[in-house]
């Protein structure tokens, strides 16, 4: 593995890999502390608002990989913690991820990980690990609306069912190291129904809605919402009595806002 490109922004750096069998991964280095690194080469969920999944999924990353990223860029980034959500899937390579995990806490590194929980069995083992902190992706809680956002079948009911039990030994302490993801899309995820079935879910399992603005994708039919738009969202699920939480800026910017990472970047 070696880095064969770097881009900058204003708020975040961006890394583009080479394996030794020359497929492309990316990790952003952002809030100038947190290294977002990739768990596949493209992936299988192929989510149809993000350009990591177009091609699909080309292989696992072996564990040394995923942790080759970091090791390639500590001496010259102040990394603190990790976040497994780059390009992949974590709980379909859940394995490999789960020694890359034991890894960056040898190091003291804070690890948090994003997930659909397309793999159940892995999503089984993610939830158990070592982190501080999982967010399950959600992005739409209808069947019409996941359909819209899924390029496969990623049913919800047995993910919830999964962690519903899980959560029912575990401390309030450990409880709030779990999240929702929900990335805002014009007409595909935000009207009120839909966002009021995330409240619902959100209420229900006393996990905050991490609201993400989308950052559209060259060639993707998705638009993100107006400033209004995402602004109103957000008032609306407070008003819901949800916590939820706004997209930093970092989350944001062009380079290495969720679903913008490739695997077929132009270097
Ligand atoms: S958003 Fe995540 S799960 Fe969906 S295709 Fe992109 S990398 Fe895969």
């Amino acid at each position: 593995m070696r880095v064969i490109k770097e881009m900058r922004s204003s708020l975040n750096r961006l890394f583009i890999f080479e394996t030794e069998d020359l497929f492309r991964v990316e990790a952003v280095f952002y809030k100038g502390e947190r290294l977002c690194v990739s768990s596949q080469v493209g992936c299988p969920v192929k989510c149809r608002f993000c350009a990591s999944g177009l091609l699909g999924l080309k292989r696992n990353l072996r564990w040394n990989e995923i942790t080759s990223q970091y090791e390639l860029l500590k001496d010259k980034l102040p990394v603190k913690g990790i976040a497994i959500a780059g390009i992949g899937e974590p709980s379909v390579n859940y394995k490999e991820v789960l020694k890359a995990i034991s890894f960056f806490k040898e190091k003291g590194l804070k690890i948090t990980i994003s997930t659909t929980g397309f793999s159940l069995e892995g999503f089984k083992e993610l939830i158990r690990a070592p982190h501080n902190g999982l967010t399950l992706s959600v992005h739409g809680v209808s069947e019409e609306v996941r359909k819209k956002i899924f390029g496969v079948e990623v049913p919800l009911e047995p993910v919830l069912s999964e962690l519903k039990e899980y959560l029912k030994g575990v401390s309030s302490s450990r409880r709030k190291k779990f999240q929702f993801g929900y990335l805002l899309i014009k007409g595909v995820n935000d009207s009120r129904e839909e966002l009021s079935k995330l409240a619902d879910l959100a209420r229900e399992f006393r996990f905050t809605v991490m609201l993400m603005a989308y950052n559209e994708v060259k060639g993707l039919p998705f638009k993100g919402v107006s400033e209004k738009e995402y602004e109103e969202a957000f008032l609306f699920l407070r008003s819901k009595g949800v916590r939820t939480t706004f997209s930093n800026r970092f989350r944001r910017d062009k380079l290495g806002g969720c679903g913008t990472l490739t695997i077929a970047r132009e270097v």
